[in-house]
């Protein structure tokens, strides 16, 4: 295919507002994009359908580029003839804001190089495959000389292109394509083009997360070649994504909840394949936007050097730790994440660990299509030897199945507590959907609002717990009488070092005991979150707090600080 077919074409989709119409004009892109016949790899069709989203390579791939816009823009002076210079370009730049109208605004063609770049203006016929094989060249070019290597070759591309052919060169180059072509309209032109299902496009994409593959495969062997397409180690697939949520909701909608500590670190997609001896080596770490970032995180490697045996790709979160191994805030992770240098030296100041809640692949089978917890027994398998409690395993992140509300705030304390960011609530029944931020994971909302309530009681605890208290009442001013009306009880979650020093707070204001039950004189406040307020004629105030959770004692306030039963009516209306 010629580049200014593809460049006729993507005018031609810009300009276009429909969206069905758009997936028409790249069907037919597809369609007309090399015949079957075509020898050399890859075939044009997997270059144009990674072009029209403006990619020259594959997502999966972390190669770039590496070209700064104003190497781009030295190569467009150049080839623009002899008058022109960078300043030119970005003057005019700064007039139009986009670079493929500069680039279209000149003439290109008859200037110095020619015999080795080729005739301009576009008249000889330049084709994808020849822009492709010169970006991918410039991609490789690196070391001393290497920016003037790549001025040398875009140049070439420029001296080569007509107006609507630079337009969309220089956009690809920069990654400023935008022609409104998404995921979505390059999935159902896939579909439309080659007459096959678009949902099992849609599974190809996600498990080869190659749009050029998958157009390649649908048009050459069709459904079953699709359906016949599976993940591959070392090659990283998207991250599946949460929504905000709240336990109300998850419990509500799922049987039962999967709840996990939710870490405060990176994302990161561990790929261990024991078969693979190439230079990469058999242990690759890519972050959520699927970038390598092996070299920078060794403590990873060493981990899976240590622990993984056979074939797997394992979904977790690396996490800064302190010499105790007690988490660090994110910030500090960011310093580690995508270092290139002095990798050593930087771990030395701050650690790494990494800790994993899904597995993708193991042992040469792809659990995409598994329910999370199969996924999760699974993982387990992978890290432990069998003989480990799950609890024991260095590395492994905890799910608890749960449909009680009281279970799911005492493990959300707890990770809170632990200096973790609260909890993920998922759907236990879920797959794995690569890319997608549905209502299977969600993150639990963090308060809105908080209240800051007098206690008013509690209750001994049993067992281990016998000598602490626990489930406070909590209760909020009413200004018009003066009284406390209750409003809930914070019952669980609190570690037992927290509860030894809230009995130690509260016993000296115990003002009667009957059985567990204790009646507390006003003059402790608590902050809690919750994560709504209810009408409830539980509580003596007319209001209950839903999924209550203490977040700290307030010890500025007296008890006549404390919130109000009018700020309650408020917030619940
Ligand atoms: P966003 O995903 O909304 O762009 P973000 O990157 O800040 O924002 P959040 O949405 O806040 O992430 O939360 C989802 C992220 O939480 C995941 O991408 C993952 O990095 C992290 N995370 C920590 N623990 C877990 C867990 N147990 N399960 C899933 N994700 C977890």
């Amino acid at each position: 295919m010629e580049f200014a077919t593809f460049a006729d074409r993507a005018a031609a989709i810009e300009a276009e507002p429909a969206d069905l119409e758009i997936i028409e004009h790249v069907r037919d892109l597809l369609e007309d994009a090399g015949g079957s016949e075509e020898s050399s790899e890859p075939r044009t069709i997997e270059i144009v359908a990674r072009f029209v989203q403006g990619r020259v390579f594959p997502a999966w791939d972390s190669t770039t580029l590496d070209i700064g816009p104003s190497a781009c823009y030295a190569a467009i002076a150049r080839a623009a003839g002899q008058n022109v210079d960078s300043d030119d370009v970005e003057d005019r730049l700064a007039d139009v804001g986009e670079i493929g109208e500069v680039a279209a605004s000149y003439e290109f063609g008859g200037q110095q190089g020619l015999d080795a770049f080729g005739a301009g203006n576009g008249s000889d016929d330049l084709t994808v495959r020849e822009v492709y094989d010169d970006l991918v060249d410039l991609a490789a070019t690196e070391g001393e000389g290497s920016e003037d290597r790549k001025i040398d070759i875009l140049f070439g591309l420029f001296n080569q292109c007509s107006s609507d052919e630079a337009r969309y060169l220089a956009r690809l180059v920069l990654s400023e394509m935008r022609i409104g072509v998404g995921e979505g309209t390059v999935r159902d032109a896939i579909a439309a083009a080659f007459d096959v299902p678009e949902e099992r496009v849609e599974r190809a994409l996600q498990v080869s997360n190659d749009y050029g593959e998958v157009a390649q495969v649908a048009r050459e062997k069709g459904l079953e070649g699709l359906d016949a397409m599976d993940l591959e180690v070392g090659r990283p697939v998207q991250a599946m994504l949460a929504q905000a949520g709240t336990v109300t909701d998850a419990l509500e909608e799922w049987e039962e909840v999967a709840v996990e500590w939710k870490y405060d670190g990176a994302r990161i997609q561990l790929h261990h394949d024991p078969a693979d001896n190439s230079s990469g080596g058999e242990i690759r770490v890519f972050s959520r936007n699927m970038e390598d970032v092996t070299d920078a995180l060794p403590e990873v490697v060493e981990y899976a050097e240590e622990t993984l045996e056979g074939p797997a790709i394992l979904d977790g979160e690396v996490v800064a730790v302190d010499d105790a191994g007690e988490p660090l805030p994110f910030q500090e992770v960011l310093k580690r994440f995508r270092r290139k240098h002095d990798v050593e030296k930087a771990r030395e100041d701050v650690a790494v660990r990494p800790v994993f809640f899904d597995c993708l692949h193991a042992d040469g089978e792809d659990l995409l299509e598994e329910p999370l917890t199969t996924r999760h027994e699974r993982l387990e398998g992978v890290l432990t030897d069998g003989e480990d409690r799950p609890e024991d395993v260095d590395g492994l992140s905890l799910l608890w199945l749960t449909d009680d509300p009281d279970e799911i705030e005492s493990i959300d304390a707890e990770a809170l507590e632990s200096g973790h960011e609260g909890i993920m609530l998922k759907n236990p029944e879920s797959t794995y959907s690569p890319g997608r931020r549905g209502k299977n994971w969600r993150k639990r909302k963090p308060d809105v609002e908080t209240l800051d309530c007098v206690v008013t009681g509690a209750e001994w605890g049993e067992g281990r717990r016998a000598t602490f208290l626990g489930t406070f009442e909590l209760s909020v001013r009413n200004e018009s009488t003066g009284e406390l009306e209750t409003v809930g009880k914070v019952a669980t979650g609190i570690t037992d070092e927290k509860l030894a020093e809230l009995t130690e707070l509260l016993e000296p204001h115990i003002a009667a005991e009957e059985g567990q039950e204790v009646e507390i004189e006003p003059a402790v406040v608590f902050e809690v979150g919750y994560e709504e307020i209810q009408s409830s004629p539980t509580y003596s105030s007319g209001y209950a707090l839903r999924f209550p959770r203490f977040v700290a004692v307030r010890d500025d306030k007296e008890t006549v600080d404390a919130d109000t039963l009018e700020r309650v009516e408020r917030l619940q209306s």
